[in-house]
C-alpha cells in the first residue's frame, strides 16, 4: 500500500465574506428541499421519467426506490449529509455571484481532512511571518458536525449495542477523510464497523421486522461512502444495495435522498414555480435557494431542448453538458460539448443530459502542493463546499444545520475534476 499526503494549496485563498456568508445561511434550506424532494414520489417519479428511460444507471436506482416504496418503508429515522458546491461567478462589472454547481448527496467527502486544513494554513503564514492573517483563518470543523449527525440518528434508531457501518470502496483511496469521521464516532462510544458492498452479500441479513445484522451484529446507520458510481455495482452489489435500502436502518441517504441530488432534479428545481411547491409557506427560503441558480436547461425531447440544443452548438463556450454522474470529470466543454451535442441532438440519448451556464470565476494565483509533483505557481479558481446534516424522525426534523465548508482550488487549465480525481487540492479560505 502506499500513502501520500493529500494536495493542498501552499496560502489560502481569497473569498468574499458576503459570499461565504450567503452560502452558510442558505444551507439549512437546501437541507429542507433534499428533505421534502426525497419524500415526495411524484415530483421524482416525474422529473426522472425521461431520464431513466435512456440512462440505465439511474434507472437501476429508481427501481430500488420503486420497489422500497412498494414493501413499504422500515426505516423511521432519516439522515442527510450534503454539500452544496459554489463557485464566485464573476460578471462584466467585476462583481462576484455566489453559483450553486450542484449538490452532492451521497459520499460527500473531505469533511475529515478539510478539518486539518485550516491549521495547515495557519501555520504556513506564521512561518512567512504572517502571524496577524494566520489568526483571521476560521477554524473549521466538517468532521465533528456530520459525525453529530451520524449520533443523533444513532440515538434515535434506539439500540445501544447497534453500530454504524461505513459502506466502503472496494480499494481504500481516501481512508483517511473517512476516519476522522470515524473517530468523532468512537469519541461518543459508538462502535464503527467499516465494510463493502460484498461483505453485505456475504454477511448482511435482515430479521422479521427488517432489522439489518451482519455476522450478528445489528446496524442502526449505514453511511455510504461507496454506491455513487456505476463501476461500484455489479450484480451481488446490487442485492447488497436492495437489503439495506429495504433494512430499518438509517441510510446516509437512502435512496430517495441519492435520487433528489441527481442533475436532473437539480435541472427541474430551476423551473419557476418549483422550489415554489416544494416548499409551499417558505418565500424566503425560496428566494435565497433561488439567488444561487445558474441557469439550467433540460434537453427532453422536444421544442424547449431543441432551441437550447442548437444554442449551445452555437456558442458552446457559454455552456457545461452534464450527464447523470458523480465523481467528477465527466462533464464536457467547449469544442468536445459542440461534437458530442451534434451528434445525439435529434437522438433520445440526448435526454440523459443536462446544460448548464459556465460559470467564469476571476482567477488568482497559488502554488498547488501534490506528490510526486513539480511546484510550480498556477492560475487557479476555488470551489466553495457547505456540508449540511438534518436527521428526521417520522415526520419531526429533530437535527438541521450547516456542519463547515471545504474549499478546493484547482489551476484554470482543468475545466473539471474534484480532488479524488487528482485535478483540484484543498484549500483554506481567507475571508475579504
Ligand atoms: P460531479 O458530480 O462530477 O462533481 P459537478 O457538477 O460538480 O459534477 O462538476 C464537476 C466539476 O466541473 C466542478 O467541480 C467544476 O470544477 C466544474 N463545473 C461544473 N459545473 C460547472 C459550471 N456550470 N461552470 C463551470 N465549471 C463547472
Ligand atoms: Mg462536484
Amino acid at each position: 500500500q502506499v500513502v501520500n499526503y493529500a494536495p493542498f494549496t501552499l496560502l489560502p485563498s481569497a473569498v468574499p465574506r458576503a459570499l461565504f456568508e450567503q452560502a452558510y445561511a442558505v444551507q439549512q434550506d437546501f437541507n429542507l428541499l433534499v428533505d421534502a424532494i426525497s419524500q415526495n414520489k411524484e415530483f421524482l417519479e416525474q422529473t426522472l421519467a425521461s431520464t431513466i428511460k435512456v440512462d440505465d444507471f439511474t434507472a437501476r436506482l429508481f427501481q430500488i426506490y420503486t420497489q422500497v416504496l412498494e414493501e413499504g418503508l422500515a426505516q423511521t429515522v432519516f439522515l442527510g449529509i450534503n454539500r452544496s458546491d459554489y463557485m464566485f461567478d464573476c460578471g462584466l462589472d467585476g462583481t462576484a455571484a455566489l453559483r450553486q454547481i450542484e449538490i452532492n448527496t451521497i459520499a460527500a467527502s473531505f469533511g475529515g481532512l478539510t478539518s486539518r486544513t485550516a491549521q495547515v494554513h495557519g501555520l504556513v503564514l506564521k512561518v512567512l511571518g504572517k502571524t496577524e492573517e494566520a489568526s483571521q483563518l476560521l477554524p473549521n470543523n466538517p468532521a465533528e458536525g456530520l459525525a453529530s449527525g451520524i449520533a443523533k440518528a444513532w440515538e434515535l434508531y434506539g439500540s445501544p449495542r447497534a453500530v454504524v457501518m461505513f459502506l466502503v470502496e472496494e480499494v481504500q483511496r481516501n481512508i483517511f477523510d473517512q476516519r476522522c469521521v470515524e473517530n468523532e464516532l468512537w469519541n461518543r462510544n459508538i462502535r464503527v464497523l467499516r465494510k463493502r458492498f460484498r461483505d453485505v452479500f456475504e454477511q448482511g441479513s435482515l430479521d422479521a421486522s427488517r432489522r439489518l445484522y451482519m455476522d450478528g451484529q445489528e446496524v442502526a446507520v449505514v453511511y455510504y461512502r461507496e454506491g455513487y458510481v456505476p463501476q461500484n455495482y455489479d450484480q451481488q452489489n446490487w442485492e447488497a444495495r436492495l437489503l439495506l435500502e429495504r433494512s430499518r436502518a438509517v441510510k446516509c441517504p437512502d435512496i430517495a435522498t441519492q435520487l433528489a441530488g441527481t442533475k436532473k432534479v437539480q435541472q427541474e428545481l430551476s423551473r419557476p414555480g418549483t422550489l415554489e411547491k416544494l416548499l409551499p409557506g417558505l418565500p424566503q427560503a425560496v428566494a435565497r435557494i433561488r439567488a444561487t441558480f445558474a441557469g439550467l436547461y433540460s434537453l427532453d425531447e422536444g421544442e424547449e431542448g431543441d432551441r437550447i440544443a442548437a444554442t449551445a452548438i452555437a456558442d458552446p463556450d457559454r455552456f457545461v453538458l452534464k450527464p447523470q454522474r458523480e465523481g467528477g470529470g465527466n462533464n464536457l466543454y467547449g469544442e468536445e460539448l459542440r461534437q458530442v451535442l451534434e451528434k445525439i441532438k435529434d437522438s433520445p440519448e440526448r435526454t440523459s443530459y443536462i446544460l448548464m451556464d459556465k460559470i467564469k470565476p476571476q482567477p488568482a494565483l497559488n502554488y498547488l502542493l501534490r506528490a510526486h509533483s513539480p511546484l510550480q505557481v498556477s492560475e487557479c479558481i476555488s470551489e466553495l463546499g457547505i456540508f449540511g446534516v438534518y436527521v428526521r424522525q417520522g415526520q419531526e426534523l429533530v437535527l438541521n444545520r450547516a456542519a463547515g465548508h471545504l474549499l478546493r482550488t484547482k489551476a484554470v487549465e482543468h475545466a473539471d475534476g474534484g480532488v479524488a480525481a487528482g485535478v483540484a487540492v484543498l484549500d483554506t479560505p481567507y475571508l475579504l
